[in-house]
């Protein structure tokens, strides 16, 4: 590690955490001392020697160099989880281009000063009989506070303890010997540690099939050999995934090393946490987004102190201290809430492999529908692929009809709904069986095209769709390339090219009209507010309190619904509209993921998809569930553009209090950039391409301007170097009023 200075945080009680100090490094320490070293410093005016941990080595004196003290010495030896929470963090600065402070606020948990309350309850052990008998004992022995407490026992099996100790003025020391004599049981215990009172776990393990054990046995004869790595498991919906994680992970367990479950958090159904319970009893445990910062803490201590073996939790749940990691796994890889959109902007996939990098462990992915990231590389060798083909329920796969829109206009239906979708509703209503409509509505805001002839209005350089922008102009969010907006269709001559403005709450006041009898219900941002209520809408659904639910994409996820047998897909064409270059890539996952959901019971499903572009790959090999022909046309695209994963792409925000101070800067980087370009070799693997500057999508956030333009090159370490040299140069430029953040291989538009 180069550098002269190091920045030290000297208590890492992580309330302090924002308060680096900056030291000299000593001439014998020179390269010695890395990010997470733990080192002396003399402190405060009377020089006190106290520990420290170096956070950050650099050569950019932040004070009057001839002031800064001097490291006194490196403490060798130990590596805590500290150490390691460190090292991480300089690993997300570096790769993703954040401060270290807020890497390690990012990896470090958060201690909330507040004391936490802690839900400690006391619970009889004994029957409420038993109990009697030892109230009555207690009497003659004349041990009045035991009696005060087993009266209250009698009637309720469970008292808060603040009751007991505040009310009851019962002593820790009565509460420890009833406790010994097996009378009561202290639980510290509360809802998010152990929602189901479960004592030991009641496993009921599933005999895996051949195929299943064979990814079991392969990654644990890896890891047992030392031989760690990364591992895709391929799998459709109900093919076995969650039995394969489950047998990995207590294997691992055996071997007294921690497993980390990653699941989205949208996919962390009560029925999904229960299967873990079961198998792992109080050694699991869950860290979800309800979670208060103290109980989040409290996870944490837990695992530190090595009380639990398991986490499941979305990504956040990858900071987890366990002393030692055997293996993590990501179900639902492909989700793109395993990407942080705060500063570092890291995702949970790549450091995940880091994590396990620092710790000898493995890293298992799934998905029915990978990411073209994952599958790129499991494909170049760099994953080890395994594929999960059957659905061990039972239950076909389902039968999908493709409904070109455009003919449905040309013979004169203007109903959102086209015949065939119509058709089958019908019968589902006839027979009491289920529908689920989906509307995609994510990241098609002023997207326009033909309802003739299912022509999108795309820019001419980055094949992505333009965005209609107030004033009607047409803007690619990209490289900021603008025209004028079309009213006639360049490719058909038709006026029916515009934006569509379809929303589920216009859903439902359609079926309303074309199936008065139906009984609806809608899931969408609005109906969902509250936690509770998407909950609710979902089991309310699955009690058959409906016919149909209309939603977005939070319909596709999570939940079994057996009695859904049809599912409708009204758009398919608004994810592939969205002005990004995932947009295939998502409708591909999307549609994919919304056809699992029909006939998952014993009945067979059929599923609908309306477009107006029947023709596009995405969906094409969505209504074929040809994933391997999806990737292969998807991957052409991304290699001929340049985009992830076959090159590396990185977006640069800029934002400023005033437009044209923003506008100004982002054209001076882009052009710092543009300039190194020219000496180069127009075709040289080191080559890099600057797109843009333009405004963002969203140019303006309360009332700060925000600019965006993107770097894309073939090696990832070439992005790092950019952005290195740019914080230099922002580094000169003392900007007080603009701020730059960088975005690798980002996932959305800025
Ligand atoms: P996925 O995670 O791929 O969706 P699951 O692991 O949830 O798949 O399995 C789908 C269903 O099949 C579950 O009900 C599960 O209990 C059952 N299952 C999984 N593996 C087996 C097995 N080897 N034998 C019998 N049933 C199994
Ligand atoms: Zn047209
Ligand atoms: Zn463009």
């Amino acid at each position: 590690m180069e550098g002269k200075y190091a920045n030290i945080i000297v208590d890492i009680s992580h309330e302090k955490v924002d308060r680096p100090f900056q030291y000299r490094i000593p001439e014998k320490l020179l390269g010695k001392i890395e990010a997470g070293s733990c080192v002396r410093v003399p402190f405060g005016a009377g020089n006190k020697q106290i520990k420290g941990y170096v956070i950050e080595i650099t050569d950019r004196a932040e004070y009057d160099t001839g002031k800064l003290k001097e490291i006194l010495d490196l403490e060798e030896g130990a590596v805590s989880a500290k150490t390691n929470a460190i090292r991480l963090a300089w690993w997300m600065k570096t790769t993703y281009g954040s401060t270290m402070i807020n890497a390690l606020k990012t990896v470090l948990p958060v201690k909330k000063e507040t004391k936490r309350l802690e839900k400690k309850t006391i619970r009889r052990l004994v029957t409420s009989k038993e109990a009697v008998l030892l109230k009555e004992q207690a009497e003659k022995k004349k041990q009045s506070a035991k009696c005060r407490l087993l009266c209250e026992l009698i009637t309720e099996e469970e008292i808060p303890f603040p009751f007991v100790s505040g009310k009851l003025h019962i002593s820790a020391a009565t509460l420890k010997s009833m406790e010994k004599q097996g009378v009561i049981e202290i639980c510290k215990e509360s809802y998010y540690r152990n929602p189901v009172k479960i004592k030991a776990a009641q496993t009921e393990k599933k005999k895996l099939s051949d195929a299943q054990q064979e990814i079991v046995d392969t990654v644990l004869s890896d890891y047992e050999s030392g031989r760690t790595g990364t591992y895709l498991i391929h799998g459709i919906t109900g093919s076995g995934k969650t039995e394969v994680y489950m047998e990995m992970i207590e294997r691992i367990v055996e071997k007294k090393k921690a497993a980390i479950m990653l699941i989205p958090e949208i996919a962390l159904t009560y029925q999904t946490l229960m299967r873990f319970y079961k198998r792992f009893g109080d050694r699991v445990s869950v860290m979800n987004s309800t979670l208060s910062n103290g109980e989040k803490f409290d996870q944490f201590e837990r695992a530190e102190k090595g009380d639990i073996d398991v986490i499941i939790g979305p990504r956040s749940a990858l900071f987890t201290p366990f002393k030692e990691i055997g293996l993590i796994l990501i179900d639902e890889e492909h989700e793109s809430s395993y990407k942080s959109e705060n500063m570092p902007k890291y995702h949970a996939r790549e450091t995940a492999v880091e994590i396990a990098r620092m710790h000898g462990a493995s890293v298992v992915l799934g998905s029915a529908t990978p990411s073209m990231e994952a599958y790129y590389r499991a494909k170049k060798g760099e994953y080890r692929l395994f594929t999960l083909k059957e659905r061990l329920t039972g239950g076909e796969l389902p039968s999908v009809y493709t409904v070109d829109l455009r003919e449905e206009l040309k013979s004169g239906n203007r109903s959102i709904f086209s015949v065939k979708l119509k058709e089958l509703l019908q019968k589902r209503l006839e027979c009491g069986q289920q529908t689920m409509l989906f509307l995609n509505r994510r990241g098609y805001a002023g997207f326009i095209s033909c309802r003739s002839c299912g022509h999108v209005m795309k820019c001419p350089h980055c094949d992505v769709s333009l965005s209609e922008h107030k004033g009607g102009r047409l803007v690619c969010h990209y490289c900021g390339y603008e025209q004028p907006a079309v009213n006639k269709c360049p490719s058909c001559g038709s006026k029916y090219i515009l934006g569509f403005r379809a929303g589920t709450e216009q859903v439902e006041e359609q079926i309303r009209k074309e199936f008065p009898r139906a009984r609806v219900l809608r899931m969408d941002a609005d109906t969902t507010r509250k936690k509770e209520s998407y909950e609710e809408i979902l089991s309310a659904f699955a009690g058959g309190e409906a016919d149909i639910l209309v939603g977005t994409q939070m319909i596709v996820k999570g939940h079994d619904f057996p009695n859904v047998t049809l599912v409708g897909i009204l758009a398919a064409d608004l994810s592939l509209a969205a002005n990004d270059y995932r947009a295939g890539e998502r409708t591909f996952q999307l549609l994919t993921q919304a056809a699992g959901r029909a006939g998952r019971g014993n009945m067979a499903g059929e599923v609908v998809i309306q477009t107006y572009q029947p023709e596009h790959y995405s969906i094409v090999h969505a209504a074929a569930q040809n994933f391997e022909a999806f990737y292969e046309a998807e991957k052409v695209y991304r290699e001929m553009l340049w985009y992830p994963p076959a090159a590396h792409m990185m977006a640069v925000q800029i934002t400023a209090k005033e437009a044209e101070r923003g506008e100004k800067l982002s054209e001076k980087l882009a052009g710092i950039l543009r300039e190194k370009e020219k000496g180069k070799q127009p075709k040289g693997p080191e080559k890099v391409m600057v797109i843009g500057p333009a405004k963002a999508g969203i140019g303006r956030i309360n009332d700060i301007f925000r600019y965006v333009f993107y770097v894309k090159a073939k090696r990832y370490e070439d992005l790092i170097q950019i952005k290195d040299e740019l914080e230099a140069r922002l580094f000169e430029m003392q900007l007080k009023q603009e701020m730059v953040q960088f975005d690798f291989d980002p996932l959305h538009t800025f």
